[in-house]
């Protein structure tokens, strides 16, 4: 038995031939803070929206114990990540001042799982197997949840190693009950970003959304126990009202996105 653990780039999915994913590029800075700025990112970590950021994801300064991640990541513009990158350093410059860099990153995020996660008696996980979730860009819980049902299913099939399981069973395990846990919140996170993040008037509108106790609660709750988590349906139903007036608003003092001169459709 193989299971791929590779990461994006993954080997072993090229050589089972798994197929390709569309990808986006993610790019870090890692910085060191005096101590008084990184006190401000004790209890917080921040995002930001806008097309200078990104044109299709949002940039961050997430506090990492003792220093800060600070990046953006975008599909469709991956040639200007760069330029994205110096945004969002720009946005967050008050708060980085003094900062010293310490490491830089840049790596592709599967944006949706392989076409073959399994193929005879070899298995994919994490992002080899593209479990990173839209919106968040999550993908360390789901390549550790993954590689643990992976190796379970594995484990009991082969009765403790006694009989070598076959891709069917793989598939009937590992895979289909993957699929049935996660299905659900990896589609409402890729219809989430395909709403939000597409121009800067649904981003006023993420935004003005953000401030709602009830959105709060929702995504964090969410965000806490890996699956969409729900409140009332009459409270989804007000949300819903919510969501289109934030967006015609959104609209109305938004100013429009910088065009894109070409989409990039690159896969690996
Ligand atoms: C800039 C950036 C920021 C991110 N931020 C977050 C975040 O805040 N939260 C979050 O949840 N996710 C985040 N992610 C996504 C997250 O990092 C990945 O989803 C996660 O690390 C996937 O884990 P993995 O074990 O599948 O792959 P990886 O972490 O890529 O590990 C694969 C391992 O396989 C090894 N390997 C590869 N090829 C070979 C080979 N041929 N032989 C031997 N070893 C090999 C590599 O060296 C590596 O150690 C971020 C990603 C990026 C790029």
């Amino acid at each position: 038995m193989v299971i791929g653990a590779d990461g994006a780039n993954s080997r072993v999915a090229k050589a089972i031939d798994a197929g390709e994913y569309a990808y986006a590029i993610a790019f870090q800075e890692r910085i060191k803070l005096p101590e008084e700025k990184m006190e401000y990112y004790e209890e917080l970590a921040e995002m930001y929206v806008g097309d200078d950021i990104s044109p299709d994801f949002y940039g961050w300064v997430f506090p990492k114990y003792d220093h800060v991640g600070v990046g953006t990541g975008t599909v469709i513009n991956k040639n200007a990540i760069k330029q994205y990158q110096t945004a969002i350093r720009e946005r967050a410059a008050d708060r980085l001042e003094g900062g010293k860099l310490i490491k830089v990153e840049a790596h592709p995020i599967p944006e949706h799982p392989r076409p073959r996660r399994v193929q005879g008696r070899v298995a994919l996980v994490g992002d080899a197997a593209g479990y990173v979730t839209k919106c968040s860009g999550e993908g360390i819980y789901f390549a550790a949840k993954s590689g643990r049902m992976a190796a379970e299913a594995i484990v009991k099939l082969s009765k403790n190693g006694e009989v070598l399981p076959t891709e069917d069973q793989i598939k009937n395990t590992y895979i289909r009950d993957w699929d049935n846990k996660y299905w659900a919140t990896y589609k409402v996170l890729d219809i989430l970003q395909a709403v939000f993040y597409r121009n800067n008037g649904a981003r006023e509108a993420f935004v003005e959304l953000c401030e709602d106790e009830y959105v709060q609660k929702v995504t964090f709750d969410s965000y806490l126990y890996k699956t969409v988590t729900r409140g009332s349906p009459v409270d989804d139903i007000k949300l819903l009202f919510k969501t289109v007036g934030s967006i015609i608003r959104g609209n109305q003092i938004a100013k429009p996105d910088a065009p894109i001169a070409v989409i990039d459709n690159k896969r690996l």
